[in-house]
C-alpha cells in the first residue's frame, strides 16, 4: 500500500460481497476511511473485520438502498461518524438474466429498483458532500463512481432488461460529470464484463447453468477494485471518465 487516499472517507455500495467487497479493502489498503453499505450485516461485518485488522477504518451500515430514506440515512449516518464524503461508489447491483418473453415484472423492478433508482438516491444523498470535499478537502477534488458494465455498452440477447440498466447507469455517469465537472467532482463509470462474484446466483437455476456452462477465464473482483482505485487516485487535473475491462478470454 502506498497511502495515496490517506485522510479520504469513501462510502462503497454492496460493500458485502464481490466487487464492492474487493473495493472497500482496496480503497482502505490505500488508506480511506471506508463506510460498508448493503443488506447483509454479518457480511459487512467480516469485511469490516479484514478491514481493520489490517489498520484501516471501516464503518458498516445496513440499508436496503431501494429505499430513498434509507440510502439518504446510510450517507448521512456514515458522514457522521467519518467526517465527510470523499469518494462514492455505487456498485450494489442485481442482474437477473433470459429471454424478455419469459421475464416477470417483478424482476424488471427489481433490477431498476436497485441499479438505476437506489443509485439515484444514494448520489443525491452523496452530493452536497461531494461538493464540499472538493471545495475544501485537503484533495481538492471528489470522486462519484459508478460501476455499470460491459451490458452497459453493448447488449445481447437475454440481457435486455439488465442492459436498459446499465445503459442508464452511462447515462447517467455523463450527465452527471457535465454538471459537476466545474466543481471538481470527477464522475466515472466502470465497466466490467463477466466477473467471479455472487451477481449470477441469484438466477434461476436454468439460466445459471447457461451461465456456468461457458468456459472462461473470468476477471477477479480485485482486477475491477484495482480499476477504481486507478480511476480515484488520478491527480486534481486528471479525471477518467470510463473504464471498459474485459476478460481477456471474453468474445
Ligand atoms: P454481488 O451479487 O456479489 O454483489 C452485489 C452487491 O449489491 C451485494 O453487496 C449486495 O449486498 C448489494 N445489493 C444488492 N441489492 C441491494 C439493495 N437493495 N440495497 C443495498 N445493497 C444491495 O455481485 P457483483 O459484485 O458482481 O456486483 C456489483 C456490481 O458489479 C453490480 O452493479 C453489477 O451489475 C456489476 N457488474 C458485475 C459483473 C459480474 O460479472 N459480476 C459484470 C459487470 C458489472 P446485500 O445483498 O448484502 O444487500
Amino acid at each position: 500500500t502506498t497511502n495515496r487516499l490517506a485522510g479520504t472517507v469513501a462510502l462503497v455500495t454492496g460493500a458485502s460481497s464481490g466487487i464492492g467487497e474487493a473495493t472497500a479493502r482496496a480503497l482502505a489498503a490505500e488508506g480511506a476511511a471506508v463506510s460498508l453499505v448493503a443488506r447483509r450485516q454479518d457480511r459487512l461485518e467480516q469485511v469490516a473485520c479484514g478491514i481493520r485488522e489490517l489498520g484501516g477504518t471501516a464503518l458498516v451500515r445496513t440499508a436496503d438502498l431501494t429505499e430513498e430514506e434509507q440510502a439518504h440515512a446510510a450517507v448521512d449516518h456514515s458522514v457522521a461518524a467519518l467526517g465527510g464524503l470523499d469518494i462514492l461508489v455505487n456498485n450494489a447491483g442485481l442482474m437477473l438474466l433470459g429471454p424478455f418473453e419469459e421475464a416477470t415484472s417483478d424482476q424488471w423492478r427489481r433490477m431498476v429498483r436497485i441499479n438505476l433508482m437506489g443509485l439515484m438516491y444514494t448520489t443525491q444523498a452523496a452530493l452536497p458532500h461531494l461538493v464540499r470535499a472538493a471545495a475544501d478537502g485537503t484533495r481538492q477534488v471528489a470522486d462519484l463512481v459508478n460501476v455499470s458494465a460491459v451490458a452497459g455498452r453493448r447488449t445481447r440477447a437475454g440481457r435486455a432488461v439488465y442492459s436498459s440498466t446499465k445503459f442508464g447507469v452511462g447515462a447517467l455517469t455523463e450527465g452527471l460529470r457535465q454538471e459537476l465537472h466545474d466543481r471538481h467532482v470527477r464522475v466515472c463509470a466502470i465497466e466490467p464484463g463477466s466477473t467471479v462474484t455472487e451477481l449470477r446466483t441469484h438466477n434461476p437455476p436454468h439460466v445459471r447453468a447457461r451461465l456456468d456452462a461457458r468456459r472462461l477465464r473470468r476477471l477477479d473482483a480485485d482486477d475491477v477494485a484495482e480499476a477504481v482505485v486507478f480511476a480515484v487516485t488520478r491527480p486534481r487535473h486528471a479525471s477518467v471518465s470510463e473504464l471498459l475491462i474485459r476478460p481477456t478470454e471474453q468474445p
